[in-house]
């Protein structure tokens, strides 16, 4: 077989040759501007030449402050092309770790939208390797707090399309992406043209996703985030149209982009999908043949609300930053009852083909796939990361696999079970209670909107869960109610007899609990402690 290099190179050149008539639909104040493969092929060409130009070389890193739109995709396409590294830069890190991801990476290069350069500026005084800001969009003046800018379109309509891209290594660098680190500084995973080829096509396949040329896919998960969950390479390499919602992620605006452009497919965190089914339930979902979802677990009340509400099945998945994102996915395995079929579907996923897990004791050994032992999930394949940028550490590695951080059970099928983060388990008299279980239950009350449990100190099983729930529009939820409610879907000894009502669940930068920041309050004494 002929050794043909897996690169990106290789899927923007079809794309945007065999697919030239799908569309890229960016939704802006003024409704949505419509693209074609071919015409933003040609504009990702005339970035290159500009990149260039202003001597941005093989393996340079060049970074995007942007929300999802056709800009952006330019330079998804652009800039591992030319042989750079695309670095995407989480609009919502706080500034001291934007600061600190720009200086780590040595981002030489920031394309940034026009609305957002508040949001640099801020850090602008701090960053060491900068060269030059590009601004896209706005009236000329919009990167003023910036200093010195280039203006986006001036740039590209100085180039001709037909850039002459160099032969990239497969193994090279195509773009890089930090997590959000919620503790201690971000970590950089860089992602080659081999593992990002390798999970398009794993994503785009009918046991995951199964995109084709017929779908439209909305690009709801922000491309700074874990790559958009691969979606913008995959939908482009088999021609699916891509629509771009910008920052309308609102509830409102999010159900008329999607009765206006009829997306087929879309994927979203927990939280965006339960704003849209509690504040739209009237809205016209039925283009969508399925909705991915995942992030954080994902409860049972969405996935039903979604089948009741809408007709649009929500399916489960997990990942992380570190894996592409995408490592599993909840299909609910053949020959199972239909009866059953949501027995599965409440399940963290199985594996996706070309990547292998398993679940380790804290000894490291290896346990058995039995739905019991309960152990950290370890992950080895194609698109899972060896190592993080410029981090020596180690420790998040097992004799060739990553450590995952999660913590959960495996059935005999493969099908894994996340009961908590690592770092987030309630140990209670040496045993593990799962916080996503009792959240999941708790979110499944009619007077509970969120749920977050979190292990608070105690004297006589060291630890013990406290639940912080934030009510429905309108309702008060009782904890003794609340209680009696867990009480049989639950283990007896799980059920926490600490409560305290919250206004909303503190969030990190990409929208999952922030515990910390709860076992924080409780700490110092800030919230309202009930006990049952
Ligand atoms: P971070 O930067 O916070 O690590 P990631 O997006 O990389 O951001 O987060 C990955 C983590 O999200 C996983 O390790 C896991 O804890 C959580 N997660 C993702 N999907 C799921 C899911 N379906 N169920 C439970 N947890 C999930």
């Amino acid at each position: 077989m002929q050794d043909f290099p897996l690169t990106i190179t290789s899927l923007f050149r079809h794309g945007r040759r065999i697919h030239a008539d799908s569309e890229v639909i960016t939704w802006t104040d003024d409704g949505p501007k419509m693209a074609t493969f071919a015409e933003v092929g040609d504009r990702a060409d005339q970035l290159a030449a500009a990149l260039s130009k202003l001597g941005v070389a093989e393996g340079d890193r060049v970074g995007t402050f942007c929300w999802n739109n056709q800009r952006h995709l330019e330079a998804y396409l652009a800039v591992p092309c030319m042989g750079a590294v695309l670095h995407t830069l989480n609009i919502r890190l706080f500034p001291e770790q934007l600061a600190y991801v720009i200086n780590h990476a040595e981002d030489k290069v920031v394309i940034v939208d026009a609305s957002l350069v508040p949001l640099l500026a801020k850090v602008r005084h701090e960053l060491e390797t900068v060269e030059h800001y590009i601004v896209v969009g706005g009236d000329g003046d919009s990167g003023a707090a910036l200093g010195d800018t280039l203006d986006y379109e001036t740039l590209l309509a100085a180039e001709e399309p037909g850039f002459d891209y160099p032969e990239v290594s497969e193994r090279a660098a195509a773009a890089m992406c930090y997590t959000s680190g919620t503790t201690g500084n971000p970590k950089g995973v860089a992602y080659s043209h081999r593992s990002t080829y390798l999970h398009s096509f794993g994503i785009a396949s009918a046991q995951a996703m199964a995109f084709s040329q017929h779908d439209r896919l909305l690009l709801i998960v922000p491309m700074f985030h874990a790559n958009a969950w691969g979606m913008p390479y995959a939908g482009w390499s088999v021609g699916a149209d891509l629509v771009m919602p910008q920052q309308f992620l609102q509830a409102q605006p999010l159900a008329e982009i999607i009765e206006a452009t009829r997306p087929t497919y879309s994927g979203a965190v927990p939280t965006v999908l339960n704003d849209i089914l509690h504040n739209r339930p009237d809205a016209d979902l039925s283009s969508l043949r399925q909705v991915v979802c995942g992030g954080s677990a994902v409860p049972r009340s969405l996935i039903e609300g979604f089948d009741e509400t809408f007709g649009v099945p929500v399916v489960q998945a997990w990942g992380m930053t570190e894996t592409s994102p995408l490592a599993a996915i909840a299909h609910v395995p053949r020959g199972t009852d239909p009866a059953d079929a949501m027995s599965w579907r409440v399940r963290t996923g199985r594996p996706m083909p070309g990547v292998e897990i398993r679940i380790c004791g804290e000894d490291g050994a290896v346990l058995p796939w039995d739905g019991q032992a309960q152990g950290e999930i370890e992950i080895r394949g194609p698109w899972i990361t060896g190592s993080y940028y410029r981090d020596p550490t180690d420790e998040k590695f097992h004799d060739g696999w990553l450590r995952t951080g999660d913590v959960g059970t495996m059935e005999p099928n493969g099908f894994i079970q996340i009961s908590d983060r690592a770092k987030d388990v309630i140990k209670s008299g040496g045993e593990w209670i799962s916080s996503v279980d009792l959240e999941n239950t708790l979110m499944s009350h009619p007077d509970v909107v969120e749920a977050a449990v979190v292990g608070v100190p105690d004297e006589r099983w060291d630890e013990r869960p406290l639940a912080c729930v934030v009510a429905a529009q309108g309702r008060h939820p009782d904890p003794a109610e609340l209680k009696a409610y867990l009480d049989g879907k639950v283990a007896k000894w799980w059920l926490p007899e600490r409560w305290t009502t919250i206004e909303e669940v503190p969030k990190t930068s990409v929208g999952k609990f922030d515990k910390k920041v709860l076992r924080q309050r409780y700490a110092d004494g800030e919230l309202d402690v009930v006990e049952t």
